[in-house]
């Protein structure tokens, strides 16, 4: 799985938002997260994870899950 190499050309306010919610990865919880950058995104999810989930384990298989899981608002 590549690291996708976004063009980073100016930040539009709307429309590229990332979306998540821990519902797409089979987590029972209705918590949901949006950042333009999906570095941003995974940084809150993590924090999230940390405090609401933590029993779960962030593997590199759960963050590629996640990450799969991003949708483009
Ligand atoms: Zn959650």
């Amino acid at each position: 799985m590549h690291t996708p190499v976004t063009a980073n050309g100016g930040e539009k306010e709307t429309d590229m938002a990332k979306t998540y919610t821990c519902r797409d990865v089979g987590v029972d919880c209705d918590w949901k997260a949006a950042a333009q950058d999906e570095n941003v995104l995974m940084a809150k999810i993590e924090q999230h994870a940390a405090q609401a989930h933590p029993t779960i384990v962030l593997t590199p298989d759960l963050v590629a899950a996640v990450r799969g899981a991003f949708k483009d608002n």
